[in-house]
Order: structure tokens, then sequence, then C-alpha cells
């Protein structure tokens, strides 16, 4: 499993590490999330918010509108506005923090493709990987250890 989870934004002041591998990976290929990166999908890793520890740099947030209307919380570097990672529907114990701001984006790969019903018709999905038109039931998708890490989030 991935060794160094380390990243950080485009003008080096933030720096985070991962202290374990993620619960679980996305590719979200939903409207929102290809208008906020401004490509075809984003990569989340769904991580606990006290595993991810800010090294240097500020972050500060943003929130922008989600179908759910909950919103979702992007946190970008203080200085270049890089966004690392971001909080949905107000959960701030879960991080989803964005995996091409790893110093090495190869070290996760994604568990499900969600959203695919917006997926770009040229993107084509790899065999073996479960893919959703939209969201999915994590309980039915997610290893008993993420599954047992989640709960200790959600009580
Ligand atoms: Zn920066
Ligand atoms: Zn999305």
């Amino acid at each position: 499993m991935a060794e160094n989870l380390e990243g950080g934004c485009a003008c080096g002041a933030v720096r985070y590490r991962l202290a374990s591998p993620p619960m679980f990976v996305h590719c979200c290929h939903c409207r929102d999330c290809q208008r906020q990166t401004g490509s075809a999908f984003v990569l989340n890793a769904l991580i606990e918010a006290d595993r991810v520890a800010l090294l240097s740099g500020d972050v500060k947030e943003i929130t922008v509108p989600t179908e759910s209307g909950r919103g979702q919380k992007i946190y970008r570097c203080a200085s270049c506005e890089i966004a690392v990672w971001s909080v949905y529907g107000g959960i701030d114990k879960l991080r989803f923090v964005r995996v091409g701001t790893l110093d090495d984006p190869a070290a996760l790969t994604p568990d499900v493709h969600i959203y695919v019903r917006s997926k770009l018709p040229w993107v084509k999905l790899p065999e073996g990987v479960p893919a959703f038109d939209a969201y999915y039931d994590s309980k039915t998708l997610w290893p008993a250890a993420s599954l047992e890490r989640r709960r200790a989030i959600f009580g």
C-alpha cells in the first residue's frame, strides 16, 4: 500500500501528510466536480480529518453549492488558491483529499467510479472497478476495516 502520502499546493506553501491510507477513494464524474476542477473528474481520498496533518502553510475555505443543498467546503492554499481537500455536508470529521495534490498521485487508485451518467464519453473506465450512475451504498462496497473507521467518525 501507499507509503509516501504527502502532498501540497502549487506554490509550495501548503504541505500536508496523510497519517494512513484513506478509507476509500472516489473517482467522481459529476458535473460539479468537472466544473470545479476544469477537468473530466475528480479523485478524492476519503479520510478522517485527524489523519490529515497540515505541515505548513494556511488553508482558507470557501463554500460552494451542491445538489444536496448542504454545500461543499473547499479548502484552498491561502496564497495560490489550489484546492487540497473538501468537506461535504458539514461533516468536518471526514475529509475528501484531492489525490492530484499528492506528491505521488499514483499512490492511490480509485475504488469506485461515481456519477458516471455524466462521465465524458472518451473516458474509458477500467474493468473490475465498480461504477455507478449516481452515488452508491458504501455499506456494501467498503472493506470492513474502512467501515469500522467510518463508524468511529459517525458514532
Ligand atoms: Zn499554495
Ligand atoms: Zn462529484
